[in-house]
Protein backbone atom coordinates (compact mmCIF):
# COMPACT_ATOMS: atom_id res chain seq x y z
CA UNK A 1 0.00 0.00 0.00
CA UNK A 2 1.26 3.36 -1.23
CA UNK A 3 1.08 6.47 1.25
CA UNK A 4 1.26 9.92 -1.33
CA UNK A 5 1.22 13.26 0.41
CA UNK A 6 1.12 15.18 -2.73
CA UNK A 7 -1.93 15.84 -5.71
CA UNK A 8 1.10 15.81 -7.99
CA UNK A 9 2.28 12.19 -6.73
CA UNK A 10 -0.90 11.07 -7.11
CA UNK A 11 -0.94 12.59 -11.37
CA UNK A 12 2.14 10.57 -11.65
CA UNK A 13 0.66 7.04 -9.94
CA UNK A 14 -2.80 7.72 -12.05
CA UNK A 15 -0.82 7.67 -15.04
CA UNK A 16 0.65 4.50 -14.04
CA UNK A 17 -2.90 3.12 -13.58
CA UNK A 18 -4.42 4.11 -17.21
CA UNK A 19 -6.39 1.11 -17.51
CA UNK A 20 -7.85 0.56 -14.21
CA UNK A 21 -10.74 0.38 -12.88
CA UNK A 22 -10.51 2.74 -9.79
CA UNK A 23 -12.70 2.80 -6.86
CA UNK A 24 -12.06 6.10 -4.68
CA UNK A 25 -13.59 6.71 -1.01
CA UNK A 26 -13.54 9.71 0.29
CA UNK A 27 -12.88 10.54 4.44
CA UNK A 28 -11.70 12.80 6.81
CA UNK A 29 -9.76 9.83 9.02
CA UNK A 30 -10.36 8.22 12.11
CA UNK A 31 -11.23 5.40 10.14
CA UNK A 32 -13.90 3.08 12.09
CA UNK A 33 -16.43 0.16 10.46
CA UNK A 34 -18.62 2.46 8.88
CA UNK A 35 -15.69 3.50 6.80
CA UNK A 36 -14.66 -0.08 6.76
CA UNK A 37 -17.55 -1.05 4.96
CA UNK A 38 -17.53 1.71 2.47
CA UNK A 39 -13.54 0.05 1.91
CA UNK A 40 -14.82 -3.48 1.44
CA UNK A 41 -17.72 -2.92 -1.17
CA UNK A 42 -15.00 -0.84 -3.46
CA UNK A 43 -12.49 -3.47 -2.60
CA UNK A 44 -15.13 -6.22 -4.50
CA UNK A 45 -16.20 -4.26 -7.14
CA UNK A 46 -12.86 -2.13 -8.22
CA UNK A 47 -9.45 -3.08 -9.20
CA UNK A 48 -7.58 -0.25 -7.05
CA UNK A 49 -8.97 1.53 -4.32
CA UNK A 50 -7.54 4.75 -3.45
CA UNK A 51 -8.76 6.37 -0.01
CA UNK A 52 -8.28 9.74 1.07
CA UNK A 53 -8.05 10.97 4.68
CA UNK A 54 -8.03 15.16 4.89
CA UNK A 55 -9.80 17.37 7.35
CA UNK A 56 -11.28 19.69 4.84
CA UNK A 57 -11.06 23.04 6.40
CA UNK A 58 -13.44 24.24 4.08
CA UNK A 59 -16.25 22.46 5.20
CA UNK A 60 -15.94 23.64 9.47
CA UNK A 61 -17.92 26.54 10.03
CA UNK A 62 -16.61 26.44 13.39
CA UNK A 63 -12.56 26.59 13.42
CA UNK A 64 -12.88 25.15 17.44
CA UNK A 65 -14.18 21.83 15.66
CA UNK A 66 -11.97 21.79 12.69
CA UNK A 67 -9.02 22.04 15.50
CA UNK A 68 -10.50 19.25 17.82
CA UNK A 69 -11.41 17.18 14.48
CA UNK A 70 -9.30 14.10 15.63
CA UNK A 71 -6.12 13.16 13.33
CA UNK A 72 -4.91 9.94 13.48
CA UNK A 73 -2.98 8.93 9.90
CA UNK A 74 -1.03 5.94 11.82
CA UNK A 75 -3.59 4.33 12.75
CA UNK A 76 -5.91 4.62 9.59
CA UNK A 77 -3.13 3.21 7.47
CA UNK A 78 -3.16 -0.12 9.81
CA UNK A 79 -6.99 -0.12 8.85
CA UNK A 80 -6.56 0.49 5.40
CA UNK A 81 -4.01 -2.18 4.56
CA UNK A 82 -5.70 -4.42 6.11
CA UNK A 83 -9.18 -3.70 4.20
CA UNK A 84 -7.08 -3.91 0.92
CA UNK A 85 -7.08 -0.15 0.03
CA UNK A 86 -3.95 0.15 -2.81
CA UNK A 87 -3.50 4.26 -1.85
CA UNK A 88 -3.75 6.11 0.57
CA UNK A 89 -3.89 9.88 -0.68
CA UNK A 90 -3.24 12.48 2.45
CA UNK A 91 -2.42 15.67 1.35
CA UNK A 92 -2.07 18.84 3.21
CA UNK A 93 -4.71 21.59 2.42
CA UNK A 94 -2.00 23.91 0.48
CA UNK A 95 -1.36 21.33 -1.57
CA UNK A 96 -5.01 19.91 -2.41
CA UNK A 97 -5.96 23.38 -3.15
CA UNK A 98 -3.31 24.88 -4.98
CA UNK A 99 -2.98 27.76 -2.21
CA UNK A 100 -5.13 29.30 0.83
CA UNK A 101 -8.28 26.69 1.24
CA UNK A 102 -11.61 28.29 -0.07
CA UNK A 103 -14.86 27.05 -1.71
CA UNK A 104 -17.36 29.33 -4.11
CA UNK A 105 -20.98 28.99 -3.17
CA UNK A 106 -23.18 26.07 -4.12
CA UNK A 107 -26.80 27.20 -4.91
CA UNK A 108 -28.52 23.70 -5.81
CA UNK A 109 -31.42 24.77 -4.15
CA UNK A 110 -33.06 23.02 -0.91
CA UNK A 111 -30.41 20.54 -1.17
CA UNK A 112 -27.84 23.31 -0.35
CA UNK A 113 -29.95 25.99 1.84
CA UNK A 114 -32.00 22.88 4.14
CA UNK A 115 -31.66 21.31 7.09
CA UNK A 116 -28.09 20.22 7.18
CA UNK A 117 -26.63 23.04 5.16
CA UNK A 118 -29.22 25.34 6.73
CA UNK A 119 -27.72 24.76 10.47
CA UNK A 120 -23.87 24.45 8.80
CA UNK A 121 -23.23 27.36 6.34
CA UNK A 122 -21.09 26.88 4.02
CA UNK A 123 -20.98 23.42 5.25
CA UNK A 124 -21.62 21.96 1.63
CA UNK A 125 -19.69 24.51 -0.29
CA UNK A 126 -16.69 22.55 1.31
CA UNK A 127 -17.86 19.70 0.53
CA UNK A 128 -18.45 20.24 -3.08
CA UNK A 129 -14.71 22.48 -3.12
CA UNK A 130 -13.21 19.70 -1.80
CA UNK A 131 -15.01 16.93 -3.72
CA UNK A 132 -14.45 18.31 -6.92
CA UNK A 133 -10.28 18.76 -6.12
CA UNK A 134 -10.38 14.98 -5.24
CA UNK A 135 -12.35 13.97 -8.35
CA UNK A 136 -9.91 16.14 -10.17
CA UNK A 137 -6.91 14.42 -8.47
CA UNK A 138 -8.05 10.56 -8.48
CA UNK A 139 -10.13 10.94 -11.51
CA UNK A 140 -12.26 7.49 -10.47
CA UNK A 141 -14.31 5.35 -11.98
CA UNK A 142 -16.31 4.78 -8.91
CA UNK A 143 -17.19 6.69 -5.43
CA UNK A 144 -18.50 5.40 -2.81
CA UNK A 145 -20.56 7.69 0.24
CA UNK A 146 -21.55 6.92 3.42
CA UNK A 147 -25.63 6.90 3.57
CA UNK A 148 -24.65 8.45 7.21
CA UNK A 149 -24.30 11.81 5.18
CA UNK A 150 -27.58 10.96 3.47
CA UNK A 151 -27.68 15.07 2.52
CA UNK A 152 -24.04 14.64 1.02
CA UNK A 153 -24.95 11.41 -0.93
CA UNK A 154 -27.58 13.69 -3.18
CA UNK A 155 -25.09 16.63 -2.80
CA UNK A 156 -22.23 14.72 -3.99
CA UNK A 157 -24.66 13.14 -6.93
CA UNK A 158 -25.74 16.65 -8.69
CA UNK A 159 -21.69 16.86 -8.33
CA UNK A 160 -21.26 14.26 -10.10
CA UNK A 161 -24.03 14.88 -12.34
CA UNK A 162 -23.22 18.54 -13.57
CA UNK A 163 -19.56 18.02 -13.73
CA UNK A 164 -18.72 14.44 -13.75
CA UNK A 165 -20.95 12.22 -15.41
CA UNK A 166 -18.14 9.38 -15.97
CA UNK A 167 -18.14 8.57 -12.16
CA UNK A 168 -20.33 6.75 -10.91
CA UNK A 169 -21.74 7.66 -7.19
CA UNK A 170 -22.36 4.55 -5.29
CA UNK A 171 -24.32 5.02 -2.22
CA UNK A 172 -23.38 2.88 1.07
CA UNK A 173 -25.57 1.37 3.77
CA UNK A 174 -25.30 3.48 7.47
CA UNK A 175 -23.39 1.07 10.04
CA UNK A 176 -24.05 1.40 13.39
CA UNK A 177 -22.59 0.31 17.10
CA UNK A 178 -23.96 -2.64 18.66
CA UNK A 179 -26.44 -0.59 20.97
CA UNK A 180 -27.67 1.55 17.60
CA UNK A 181 -25.67 4.64 17.37
CA UNK A 182 -24.73 5.32 14.23
CA UNK A 183 -20.78 5.32 13.53
CA UNK A 184 -18.92 8.30 13.70
CA UNK A 185 -15.49 9.56 14.31
CA UNK A 186 -17.15 12.44 16.78
CA UNK A 187 -18.90 9.65 18.91
CA UNK A 188 -15.22 9.90 20.77
CA UNK A 189 -16.19 12.67 21.69
CA UNK A 190 -18.90 11.50 24.07
CA UNK A 191 -18.84 10.70 27.43
CA UNK A 192 -20.67 7.74 29.09
CA UNK A 193 -23.54 9.39 30.02
CA UNK A 194 -23.73 12.12 26.70
CA UNK A 195 -23.77 8.10 24.82
CA UNK A 196 -26.76 7.36 26.66
CA UNK A 197 -28.74 10.93 25.52
CA UNK A 198 -27.54 10.28 22.04
CA UNK A 199 -28.92 6.65 21.86
CA UNK A 200 -32.44 8.55 22.04
CA UNK A 201 -31.80 9.72 18.46
CA UNK A 202 -31.64 6.11 16.97
CA UNK A 203 -34.73 4.88 19.65
CA UNK A 204 -37.23 8.29 18.24
CA UNK A 205 -36.28 7.32 14.26
CA UNK A 206 -36.67 3.31 15.35
CA UNK A 207 -40.49 4.37 16.83
CA UNK A 208 -41.18 7.00 14.32
CA UNK A 209 -40.73 4.73 11.33
CA UNK A 210 -42.85 2.14 13.38
CA UNK A 211 -45.78 4.44 13.84
CA UNK A 212 -45.85 6.04 10.35
CA UNK A 213 -45.32 2.56 8.48
CA UNK A 214 -47.71 1.04 10.67
CA UNK A 215 -50.02 4.26 8.74
CA UNK A 216 -49.99 6.59 11.35
CA UNK A 217 -50.07 10.00 10.16
CA UNK A 218 -46.65 10.95 9.17
CA UNK A 219 -46.95 14.54 9.53
CA UNK A 220 -48.45 14.37 13.08
CA UNK A 221 -46.15 11.30 14.23
CA UNK A 222 -43.41 13.61 13.53
CA UNK A 223 -44.22 16.55 14.91
CA UNK A 224 -44.92 14.38 18.21
CA UNK A 225 -41.26 13.08 18.15
CA UNK A 226 -40.30 16.41 17.03
CA UNK A 227 -41.41 17.87 20.41
CA UNK A 228 -40.35 14.98 23.09
CA UNK A 229 -36.82 15.69 21.56
CA UNK A 230 -37.01 18.82 21.51
CA UNK A 231 -38.20 19.45 25.16
CA UNK A 232 -35.45 16.96 26.34
CA UNK A 233 -32.58 18.65 28.34
CA UNK A 234 -30.00 16.17 27.79
CA UNK A 235 -30.04 17.55 23.68
CA UNK A 236 -30.38 20.39 22.23
CA UNK A 237 -32.17 19.45 18.93
CA UNK A 238 -31.65 21.21 15.53
CA UNK A 239 -34.09 19.20 13.41
CA UNK A 240 -36.48 15.98 13.23
CA UNK A 241 -37.78 15.52 9.76
CA UNK A 242 -39.09 13.38 7.17
CA UNK A 243 -37.49 14.04 3.69
CA UNK A 244 -37.24 13.06 0.42
CA UNK A 245 -33.63 11.49 -0.13
CA UNK A 246 -33.52 13.56 -3.37
CA UNK A 247 -34.66 16.66 -3.16
CA UNK A 248 -34.45 17.52 0.99
CA UNK A 249 -37.36 19.60 0.13
CA UNK A 250 -39.58 20.99 3.29
CA UNK A 251 -42.47 21.02 0.43
CA UNK A 252 -42.13 17.53 -0.28
CA UNK A 253 -45.55 15.57 0.81
CA UNK A 254 -45.26 12.80 3.61
CA UNK A 255 -46.12 10.14 1.25
CA UNK A 256 -42.91 10.93 -0.72
CA UNK A 257 -40.80 11.03 2.13
CA UNK A 258 -38.06 8.33 2.26
CA UNK A 259 -36.05 8.82 5.36
CA UNK A 260 -36.66 10.51 8.69
CA UNK A 261 -33.48 12.45 9.26
CA UNK A 262 -32.20 14.29 12.86
CA UNK A 263 -29.65 16.55 14.15
CA UNK A 264 -28.74 17.23 18.05
CA UNK A 265 -25.94 18.02 19.76
CA UNK A 266 -24.96 16.05 23.06
CA UNK A 267 -22.29 17.00 25.58
CA UNK A 268 -21.19 20.23 22.68
CA UNK A 269 -20.54 17.34 20.20
CA UNK A 270 -22.53 17.67 16.86
CA UNK A 271 -24.51 14.17 15.49
CA UNK A 272 -26.49 13.48 12.96
CA UNK A 273 -28.50 9.84 12.07
CA UNK A 274 -31.76 9.06 9.48
CA UNK A 275 -33.63 5.85 9.02
CA UNK A 276 -35.13 4.56 5.56
CA UNK A 277 -38.61 4.37 5.69
P1 LIG B 1 -16.09 11.17 7.25
O1 LIG B 1 -14.72 10.68 7.51
O2 LIG B 1 -16.93 11.33 8.46
O3 LIG B 1 -16.11 12.38 6.35
O4 LIG B 1 -16.81 10.04 6.41
C1 LIG B 1 -16.25 9.54 5.22
C2 LIG B 1 -17.26 8.69 4.53
O5 LIG B 1 -17.64 7.61 5.38
C3 LIG B 1 -18.55 9.45 4.18
O6 LIG B 1 -19.02 9.02 2.92
C4 LIG B 1 -19.47 9.04 5.30
O7 LIG B 1 -20.83 9.12 4.95
C5 LIG B 1 -19.04 7.60 5.51
N1 LIG B 1 -19.44 7.16 6.85
C6 LIG B 1 -19.12 7.73 8.04
N2 LIG B 1 -19.75 7.09 9.04
C7 LIG B 1 -20.48 6.10 8.48
C8 LIG B 1 -21.36 5.10 8.98
N3 LIG B 1 -21.63 4.99 10.27
N4 LIG B 1 -21.95 4.26 8.11
C9 LIG B 1 -21.70 4.36 6.77
N5 LIG B 1 -20.89 5.28 6.23
C10 LIG B 1 -20.28 6.14 7.06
Amino acid sequence: MKIIHTTSQLQQWRLTEKNSDIGFVPTMGVLHSGHSSLLKRATTECDIVVLSIFVNPTQFGDSKDLDSYPRTLKEDAVIAKKAGVDVVFAPTAEDLYGGVPKALRVEWGDLTSKYEASHRPGHFDGVVAVVDKLFQAVRPQKAYFGEKDLQQVSVVRRLAHERYSDIEIVPCELIRDRDGLALSSRNTRLSITGRISALKLFSVLTKAKKEMNKGADREETQRLYWAALDKDEELSLEYLRGVNERSFSPEESPEAWTHIVVAAQVDGVRLIDNIRL
